[in-house]
């Protein structure tokens, strides 16, 4: 019989099976017309219905598959029963096909060790860390359905998500794998993907990748060389990114929402620099991105080149910043303005 894949295998099969049924949960509640919005802290901080509904299922479905591992959801919920349809018991098979890197292949739900003086063998929780972001994005994804819904707008029904600005691309679900404080696994629902197309397109896709092995779901393609796209916040802007976006010398600024769609202009060769010079992006923000970016060769780092940690005790705002980069990291770190680096000291 064939050997049980690896647990992160399994791991990130699960991930992509519920982050697809994350996808159709988000595109439902849109449809419905009811958002249910909630503010958290001000009025660009906004919960949905979709970002509770989105988080109870990944949460409930993944600590039902992997009890053992810590996971953690940007939305505080009560602790309550998760209705059954929620849950989503699937696991990707062509993901599950795939070798685990040599490097993650003996990683364990949870982890065994023994102290030999006292002959005694002690279970230690795994180091495997799950950060999610039911809906990267919301303050778009409502922008989008206030003018869906607005009196004046008139919906055809062959394009049903029709909305301006492709304010729906920006919307993405996020489910970042984390071992030992690195990100080194992703999944991306974007579900929204190709609303503009059609009817006879098919809405929605899921990226994914794992460290070692690769990223797919996607074409990887590469800016031309030369040309600095940067890609930056729509509804979060001041000062300091604007000067640093500045700083870079771009050719052309990309203003839109969402950590995870910003990836995936890197990873689509759409732009060249994700540049977010302050605090705001949490780490279920980046985790998922990162290992994406990274699985292809890119780079995540704070403002000052630094790293971010995902260890289950970390502080969850990226008090520093945010720089992705799919090449040339080094030139896009050198034009960081001193004063934007003393205004944002790495932890
Ligand atoms: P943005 O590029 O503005 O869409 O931000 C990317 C992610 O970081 C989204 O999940 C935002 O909600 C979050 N974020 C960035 N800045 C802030 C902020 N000032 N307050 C709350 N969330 C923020
Ligand atoms: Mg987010
Ligand atoms: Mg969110």
């Amino acid at each position: 019989m064939a050997n049980r894949p690896a647990v992160l295998m399994r791991l990130v099969a699960s991930a992509y099976a519920v982050a697809e049924k994350a996808g159709t949960i988000v595109q439902k509640v849109l449809q419905s017309g009811e958002l249910g919005i909630v503010e958290k802290s001000g009025a660009n901080d906004l919960q949905t219905l979709a970002d509770r509904l989105v988080q109870k299922s990944i949460c409930a479905s993944l600590s039902k598959s992997f009890p053992k591992v810590t996971i953690i959801g940007e939305e505080e919920l009560p602790a309550e029963a998760v209705e059954e349809d929620l849950i989503e018991n699937g696991q990707s098979s062509l993901i599950l096909q795939k070798s685990c890197p040599d490097q993650y292949a003996s990683l364990k739900e949870e982890e065994v060790k023994r102290n030999r003086k006292q002959n005694m063998v002690i279970f230690h929780l795994s180091q495997l860390v799950v950060w999610v972001d039911p809906l990267d994005g919301t303050k778009e994804y409502t922008e989008a359905a206030r003018v869906l819904y607005s009196p004046v707008y008139i919906q055809k029904p062959e394009q049903p998500y029709r909305a301006p600005n492709r304010l729906l691309d920006h919307v993405t679900v996020l489910i970042g794998i984390a071992y030992g404080g690195t990100a080194i696994a992703g999944v991306i629902n974007q579900p929204f993907y190709n609303y503009q197309m059609g009817a006879g397109a098919s809405l929605g896709r899921t990226l994914w990748g794992v460290l070692g092995l690769g990223a797919f779901g996607f074409q990887l393609q590469e800016v031309p060389d030369g040309k600095r796209i940067i890609t930056t916040t729509r509804s979060h802007s001041n000062k300091l990114v604007i000067d640093t976006v500045q700083a870079m010398e771009p050719h052309d600024v990309i203003r839109v929402g969402g950590a995870g769609n910003k990836i995936i202009q890197l990873v689509e060769g759409k732009a060249s620099a994700y540049v977010f010079a302050s605090p705001g992006c949490k780490k279920w923000d980046t985790c998922a991105p990162e290992a994406i970016l990274h699985a292809v060769g890119g780079k995540l780092t704070d403002m000052h080149g630094n790293a971010y940690t995902y260890d289950a005790n970390v502080k969850h705002m990226n008090s520093a910043g945010v720089l992705a980069t799919l090449r040339n990291h080094e030139y896009y770190l050198s034009r960081v303005p001193q004063v934007v680096l003393q205004a944002l000291p790495s932890n």
